[in-house]
């Protein structure tokens, strides 16, 4: 019944997305350059865009591949996780955090997030480190830096790998660097909603070269060309299969726009931090919202905007709110239901009640739309439209 008064007379009259991708005129015409020359794929494209990422973030090299899964599957694979395994993964992210150390045979160990941040927070880390553990794998959530030199510590002291998700985070700085070169290795993924995109796409950034050359041989099927790993050589023509890797190339379609996206990755960070800024000053006199807690040490790139409900104080649920906003056409979305609650986990044995922050914080959670394409128009509408929902259901 409530819902009604939403509908009938929206603040917007058309869906705002929570997030999506800003092409221009240049990428286009960069696209069409590739599709009227020699490669569609493994061409000059790939490495041009490996090099630019690998530049822009400060690290020595970079794989890219066909999604950010694969790219998180890869690492995994570099980092030669295996049955036996233990793997401390965050349980405030996409499943793919996750499902990337099931693929090679491991076990995920969630650890717990820090409620300010909602990143994992390193004392649990801690906790959970056992004889069998062999890697880390925090995400940078929303787009706000892990605090890499504590997990780094902590690794070193265990001797454990570090796989950042920095999924969200391509842009973001740590302090005052850019995420991508503490951790061993760090995925980024530029499917449309991301910082900058390539359609489908993902890449894993390191200082490693052991690393990087297993990486190359898993991306393409576990086959090498280079002499001094090959058993024998029959002729030019000849190649090995010296382990199983897949086929997760990307494009060279793809990687033309992903080399013409991160000429405007700072511009597009820099809008997002501008919306972001509007959001914070338009919420501060809403006493039901909290707006996302940054750490000191962390310059986030904003992948999206979350914010927190203070239930206690509001006559309605998140599911209330959420659809009143949808009504509004106000593109909500929640980032995330926690991995290890899915069917799939729990018929692993995971139980609810593992990551008590995690649990709580996904019942009060909203994203609200956040991409560089937003107008002034949209950020007020968004701005209007909560505070008419909240409004509505204050206590
Ligand atoms: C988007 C995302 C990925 C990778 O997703 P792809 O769609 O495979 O590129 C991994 N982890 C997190 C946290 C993500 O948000």
């Amino acid at each position: 019944m409530k819902l009604a008064i939403f509908g009938g007379n929206q603040v917007r009259k058309t869906m705002l997305a929570y997030g999506r991708q800003c092409i221009d005129e240049e990428d286009i015409s960069y696209v069409n350059e590739v599709l009227r020359g020699d490669f569609l794929t493994t061409g000059p494209y790939v490495k041009e865009f490996e090099d630019k990422v690998a530049e822009y973030v400060g690290a020595k090299y970079a794989v890219a591949v066909s999604n950010g899964t694969a790219a998180l599957h890869m690492a995994c694979f570099a980092a030669e996780i295996g049955v036996g395994d233990e793997v401390i993964v965050a349980p405030m992210t996409f499943a793919a955090s996750a499902n990337c150390v099931l693929y090679c045979g491991g076990t995920p160990v969630f650890a717990d997030i820090d409620p300010r941040t909602h990143n994992l927070d390193p004392a649990e880390i801690e906790k959970h480190i056992t004889a069998k553990t062999k890697a880390i794998i925090p995400v940078d959530y929303s787009g706000q830096s892990v605090d890499i030199d504590v997990i780094r510590k902590i690794a070193d002291k265990h001797n454990l790998i570090i796989i950042e998700d920095g999924a969200h985070a391509l842009g973001s700085e740590y302090k005052g660097n850019k995420v991508g070169t503490v951790a061993d290795m760090t995925e980024f993924s530029f499917h449309p909603v991301k910082p900058i995109t390539t359609g489908e796409g993902g890449l894993v950034v390191t200082n490693n070269e052991k690393l990087y050359n297993r990486m190359m041989l898993f991306r393409t099927h576990g086959i090498t060309r280079d002499a001094s790993l090959m058993e024998k050589n029959d002729g030019p023509w000849y190649y090995e299969q010296i382990d199983l890797g897949y086929n997760y190339r990307i494009t060279d379609i793809q990687c033309a726009l992903g080399s013409s996206q991160i000429k405007k990755l700072d511009k597009f960070v820099a809008r997002r931090r501008e919306i972001v800024a509007a959001y914070n000053k338009g919420f501060k006199d809403v006493c039901e919202i909290i707006t996302p807690y940054q750490a000191e040490f962390s310059n986030s790139g904003w992948h999206i905007y979350v914010v927190e409900l203070e239930l206690e104080k509001l006559t309605c649920t998140r599911k209330e709110v959420f659809e009143a906003l949808k009504a509004e056409n106000i593109g909500v979305n929640v980032h995330y239901y926690p991995v290890y609650l899915f069917p799939y986990y729990k018929s692993l044995g995971y139980k609810e009640g593992l990551c008590p922050n995690a649990e709580k914080m996904y019942e009060r959670i909203i994203t609200l739309p956040l991409h560089p394409g937003m107008t002034n128009d949209d950020i007020n509408d968004v701005l209007v439209a909560v505070k008419k929902v909240i409004t509505y259901y204050r206590k």
